[in-house]
């Protein structure tokens, strides 16, 4: 079986070659390794080979792991769906959120951010594919959805994120993510100082890096297929 380490070396190798070839360097894009559903032991491994930064989906797990490898001093990053009613673990427990999709959630984020900690550091989640089930918001109202983000106290606008719709076709997968990465340079256009395009993961991280994408978060590819979930 292939280490962690071997595999995480892999990915940033694929990273490397997909930055130079885009003519970009390859220290302009992070690797958030994607560790939902796999236990701290997992995240122990990859954090011994050098991984720094972790994505989590589901609050009372990412909660979990983050107290139990405090002392690893690791970055968090929560990167899944968001619920009202579940928004104080996030705003006391991690450094990043990717998955702003609604003034609600951002304003509840802002108000829980506890005040010894650094500013919340955000993305929007942007639904590029028009899909109707999927979350993040729709293209059209991401400039108002911006503006009062970018108001809020707590929380630092840094960037735009989006999982669009699969496909095997690359010139689909650029096609998503160059809608992702326009509507980024209008906001950057507008006066956001934005610096994260959110965007890639183990099938398509190579479409992403030649759009634009700042960080790829790469599951699969790191740590194995995912069983149940
Ligand atoms: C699970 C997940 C990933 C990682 O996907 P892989 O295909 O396993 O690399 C990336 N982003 C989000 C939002 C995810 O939920």
């Amino acid at each position: 079986m292939t280490t962690i380490s071997a595999k995480l070396q892999a990915v940033l190798s694929r990273i490397e070659t997909a930055a130079r070839a885009a003519g970009r360097l390859p220290d302009e894009v992070a690797l958030l390794a994607v560790s939902k559903t796999w236990p701290a032991t997992r995240i122990r491994e990859a954090a011994a080979a050098g991984q720094r930064r972790f994505g989590e989906n589901y609050v009372q797990e990412g909660v979990g792991k983050t107290q139990e490898l405090k002392l690893l001093n690791l970055e968090w990053h929560f990167i899944g769906p968001l619920q009202g009613n579940k928004t104080r673990p996030i705003a006391e427990t991690f450094d990043w959120v990717h998955s702003i999709d609604r003034l609600k959630i951002a304003e509840r984020l802002s108000a829980q951010r506890p005040a010894e900690l650094a500013p919340l550091q955000v993305c929007i989640q942007v639904n590029v594919s028009g899909e109707e089930t999927k979350s993040g918001v729709s293209l059209a109202q991401l400039a108002e959805l911006a503006r009062g983000v970018a108001n809020l106290p707590r929380i630092n606008l840094r960037g735009l994120m989006a999982i669009p719709a699969p496909s095997e076709d690359v010139a689909e997968q650029r096609r998503a993510f160059r809608a992702l990465r326009d509507a980024y340079e209008k906001l950057q256009s507008d006066g956001y100082p934005l610096d994260t395009l959110s965007m890639g993961m183990s099938d398509d991280l190579e479409a992403a890096i030649a759009e634009g994408a700042t960080v790829v978060r790469v599951g699969t590819a790191i740590f194995g297929e995912r069983s149940g979930l």
